[in-house]
């Protein structure tokens, strides 16, 4: 398998696109007026407490207030620890209004919700995330041999003991770790006691919101989270983004330095995998399969649906065979639509029907093994009787959708119009009722070219009869700036 990562800079937007095998798996955007603040740290201020709600907001000085539950909320003694009560607290008991907190963003704003806040810190490194006010030690699941859970663990301890970190807070061991020499986790260990420290300083700094820690542009942030020992090759189309990734690599990840390039070709870097082409298409509903069937996927505020569909063709032969083949295929793709449209929360996926247990169990499985891959956390949660899989993927950013669109001003997101004929006959209303109310004698439509050439033609005879009845004139103008819903019955 092999991976690769390219990476698109340019003073309007950062791109980094992971390729496995010639094909885009994920992309990620970051734009200056629409930068994410993820993992960013505040210091915030209380503006209203919510007892119905368990919550409270914070103003963080983001446009639209921002979000937090008691349950994020973890008091802290005196010792500059979280401390763990027996029964939770109410949010009156957490904060109250006016209070400053310091807090960090688990979630943007996404859609009309405000940005999700939590006072559970941490901080990543390359290797390990910090707690700065938890005692825990932890490794992450995806480590899954145990001699080398064990050794990473026993060096965190080493760490932590030989760099005075004790009492100073947890770490978690993150998948990249493995692997790691005891020298590189050391490193890790004194960055991050700087860079809480740093954050500690700022709080002194000024009463007001302020900002306290902003997580590094996206380029060095795929540096961070993205490398696997997969990945076979970085390319990066500019020099200064270049440079700082070269330093980042030499300092945490030197046995990768002769993976990075700068790319100098012709062509835009993100030709050279029909990456902008892949990113079009990720836009529409429809993924068509090799098999000759599709994907249908619809986001909504609640949910995303995926439904699968057979090509035309079934042959009557074998038609169970087919089915599970496409379902199979519908599987993978599924897999890799999640990550490169970037879809999270609920997920209902409508498999084509199979009879068989074993295909169904089959293509579950398939589902399970591709989205291993994912580096956002997914659960499937198994097939309902109606042949439904119900799965979660976690996110904390928009979806791609989400970030590159806006609603359609034409249909104001319903993804429909109304039909010249609906259109056709909304008009006729609108004349019997203004003649009803006026004297005019002669009235004009204006509406869009179809609706004008439909009144003409096929409605002609039932217009006539209309004329005959209201005892009046009606004359057409075609309005070229107005969309198909749009008219309106102006008198003469
Ligand atoms: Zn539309």
């Amino acid at each position: 398998m092999s991976e690769e990562i390219l990476i698109n800079v340019t003073p309007m937007e950062t791109r980094v696109a992971l390729i496995e095998n010639g094909l885009l798996q994920e992309i990620f955007i970051e734009r200056p007026h629409s930068k994410g603040h993820v993992g960013d740290i505040y210091l915030g201020k209380v503006v209203r407490v919510m007892p119905g709600m368990e919550a409270a907001f914070i103003d963080i000085g983001l446009e639209r207030a921002a979000f937090i539950h008691s349950a994020d909320i973890a008091p802290v003694g005196p010792d500059g620890f979280e401390v763990k009560d027996e029964v939770a607290p109410s949010i009156q008991q957490l904060v109250r209004e006016g209070q400053m907190i310091v807090v960090q963003v688990a979630k943007d704003p996404i859609g009309s919700k405000g940005a999700r806040l939590t006072t559970h810190l941490t901080l990543p490194s390359r290797n390990l995330v910090y707690l700065p006010r938890s005692r825990h030690i932890a490794i992450s699941q995806r480590l899954e041999n145990e001699e080398e859970r064990a050794r990473l663990l026993t060096i965190i301890e080493e760490c932590i003991a030989q760099e005075d970190m004790q009492d100073k807070g947890g770490f978690i061991i993150r998948t990249a770790a493995e692997g790691c020499a005891r020298e590189e986790m050391i490193e890790d260990v004194r960055f991050l006691k700087k860079l809480w420290a740093a954050v500690e300083r700022r709080v002194g700094e000024s009463r007001d919101v302020h900002v306290l820690y902003r997580d590094v542009p996206l380029y060095m942030r795929a540096m961070r989270d993205l490398i696997t020992p997969h990945i076979e090759k970085i390319r990066i189309d500019t020099q200064h983004a270049f440079d700082e990734i070269s330093r980042f690599i030499h300092d945490f990840i030197p046995e990768f330095r002769n993976n990075v390039e700068l790319y100098m070709g012709e062509r835009p870097i993100f030709d050279l995998y029909g990456i902008d082409d892949e990113i079009n298409k990720a836009l529409g509903r429809q993924v068509k399969l090799k098999s000759g069937g599709d994907l249908i996927i619809d986001q909504t505020e609640a949910m995303t649906t995926i439904d699968v569909n057979t090509g035309a063709y079934l042959g009557s032969k074998n038609h169970a065979e087919t089915i599970l083949k496409t379902n199979l295929e519908a599987a993978t793709a599924i897999a890799r639509q999640l990550r490169v449209r970037n879809l999270g929360g609920i997920i209902i996926l409508d498999f084509i029907d199979m009879i068989d247990p074993e295909h169904q169990r089959q293509v579950l499985r398939t589902l399970s093994k591709a989205l291993e891959k994912d580096h956002a956390r997914t659960t499937i949660t198994g097939m309902s009787d109606l042949g439904l899989v119900e799965m979660t993927r976690k996110r904390t950013r928009e979806s791609l959708g989400q970030l590159l669109c806006s609603e359609c001003v034409v249909c104001k997101g319903r993804g429909r119009l109304k039909t010249a004929e609906t259109i056709c006959y909304e008009i006729f209303r609108e004349i019997m009722r203004v003649a009803r109310v006026y004297e005019n004698d002669v009235m004009l439509v204006m509406a869009s070219q179809r609706v004008v050439d439909r009144l003409l033609d096929e409605e002609s005879s039932t217009l006539a009869d209309l004329e005959e009845l209201i005892g009046k004139t009606v004359r057409f103008e075609v309005e070229p700036m107005y969309t198909q819903e749009q008219f309106d019955v102006v008198l003469f």
